[in-house]
């Protein structure tokens, strides 16, 4: 049986609640670069099952379960996931690469879908932990040397980096020594208490 935490792509679960496409409803100018431009897209079900599944996937996405949303950075993109389906995206300069994003997400639910075939809603337990992460918790699981291994001015500076998802824990060659083992695995399953890529 799967662990919960995890997740593996499996042939046999058959998924029935497979999103086909995501289909582009809306184009407009990138309020930052008006010379790009932003989409909005909209698959053919309601995802609100799905938002905290990758809430609890993507280290660096925010959540409102209130609004209904999860944003989040792909690829340099902004990426904003509506319960309702819609899904924005932005700032592209040519429609291939807005499809190449959205080809992406796709995987991504469907990742998402099957999970909660598998294993239904993720527990309150799971999003709690997910809800505490800061840079300051981040901070407190580091070795503390400040010993600048990882290109980063400090600790602080790398904990706020991998909140962001510009930096991952592998990246931190003085947490990998074992002595930081219990904290090396807490920081992980904090980060990312369900792995569907
Ligand atoms: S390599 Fe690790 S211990 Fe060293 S400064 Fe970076 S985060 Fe801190």
């Amino acid at each position: 049986m799967t662990h919960p935490g995890t997740f593996e792509n499996s042939s046999r679960s058959k998924r029935r609640e497979e999103i086909r496409e995501i289909r582009i409803v809306e184009r407009s100018p990138c309020l930052v670069e008006p010379r790009r431009f932003k989409v909005t897209a909209k698959v053919d079900k309601p995802l609100e099952h799905v938002l905290p599944i990758l809430y609890l996937a993507l280290p660096s996405s925010n959540y409102s379960e209130a609004h209904g949303s999860l944003s989040f950075l792909r690829n340099g993109r902004l990426v904003g996931i509506f319960s309702d389906g819609r899904i924005n995206a932005s700032c592209f300069e040519d429609e291939s690469e807005a499809k190449a994003l959205l080809e992406d997400l796709k995987r991504l639910i469907n990742k998402a879908l099957e999970y909660y075939e598998e294993h239904g809603k993720p527990s309150q337990e799971l999003l709690e932990l997910r809800n505490k992460v800061s840079p300051l918790e981040i901070y407190k699981h580091l070795p503390k040397t400040n010993c600048g291994a990882c290109g980063e001015q400090g600790c602080f500076a790398f904990a706020v980096k991998l909140l962001n998802g510009s930096r991952t824990l592998d990246e931190c060659p003085e947490i990998q020594k074992p002595k930081y083992s219990e904290d090396r695995r807490y920081l992980s399953h904090m980060l990312q208490p369900i792995k569907l890529e």
